[in-house]
């Protein structure tokens, strides 16, 4: 009864297709994956037209980005509405603002390493969020860097030289307005500090008062003792917690199923969601 929930396919920056995606994690023996594309549903169609064949059942959700006081959060949402308006224009308005700024990172590495902007189209799914992940394999292409992995350690590193910003939706915001849509805020890797600054417990707890449902404490980007700290921090404030993978394919080595989360868990979540889970 493996259930993993958090994975990314080639409609944001996973390697495998909603439908590859959905045979991996048969293949990998998971009963329940969740798919939680950067800042859209746009992957939930495909993903559950396969839960037949399957026999994995499939959690709608998407993984939202986030600014509090300049940290970059990511936050997990599960089985909203995914045409609740306001919901529809604050991810198209960060979507927006990831296209303006990944052609601006790449006019600005293509100043000391040629490269263009279709490069890294012929890399994304046509309509799909367009990410570092899509420069890096540009990058691979050109032969810059040999793999996703080395790309980030600088050339797109957040405090290399070519690093630039997006806008993203306040994080309160989002919690309240995933709730508003019927869904399920969870915070993703919260603690994850390798990939930049981190907001405080104080933080957490406040997110509480918004609507705040849980968080992700088996990920491979915390330490034992970042989940033994999360652990007793979701305990103190009545949160779920959740494992995931955050599978994205072929780009990163994270694997289906590496960490997972409880029945019991996500029955509370499917519990508070306007959507169902799709069981096969
Ligand atoms: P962006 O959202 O465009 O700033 O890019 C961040 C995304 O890059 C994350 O969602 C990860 O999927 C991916 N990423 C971050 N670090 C790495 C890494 N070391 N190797 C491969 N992918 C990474
Ligand atoms: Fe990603
Ligand atoms: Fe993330
Ligand atoms: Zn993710």
């Amino acid at each position: 009864m493996a259930i993993d929930l958090h994975t990314h396919s080639t409609v944001s920056d996973g390697t495998d297709t909603p439908a590859e995606l959905m045979a991996g994690a048969a293949e990998s023996g998971l009963a329940v994956v969740a798919l939680t594309d950067h800042d859209t549903a746009d992957g939930w169609a495909e993903a559950a037209a396969a839960v037949p064949a399957t026999g994995v059942a499939l959690v709608r959700g998407a993984e939202l980005s986030t600014v509090h006081e300049g940290v970059s959060v990511h936050l997990l949402a599960y089985l909203h509405d995914p045409g609740h308006p306001p919901l529809v224009a604050a991810l198209e308005a960060s979507r927006r603002s990831r296209d303006g700024r990944a052609r601006r990172m790449v006019e600005k590495i293509a100043l000391d390493y040629p490269l263009q902007w279709e490069d890294v189209e012929a890399h994304a799914a046509p309509g799909a969020t367009i990410g570092r992940p899509h420069i890096a394999d540009a990058l691979v292409t050109r032969g810059y860097v040999e793999h996703r992995s080395q790309a980030f350690e600088h050339l797109l590193a957040g405090s290399g030289p070519y690093y630039v910003r997006y806008e993203s939706p306040e994080l309160a915001d989002m919690v309240r307005m995933v709730r508003d849509a019927g869904g399920v805020p969870v915070l993703a890797h919260v603690r994850a500090s390798g990939r930049g600054r981190i907001i405080t417990d104080a933080d957490i707890a406040s997110l509480v008062a918004h609507g705040l449902a849980g968080l992700e404490v088996d990920h491979r980007d915390h330490t034992e003792a970042d989940r033994a700290h999360l652990r007793i921090l979701a305990a103190e404030l009545g949160l779920l917690i959740t494992g995931s993978s955050d599978y994205h394919g072929t780009g990163k080595p994270n694997l289906l199923g590496e960490n997972t989360t409880e029945a019991a868990v996500l029955a509370q979540i499917e519990a508070e969601g306007a959507l169902d889970v799709i069981r096969p």
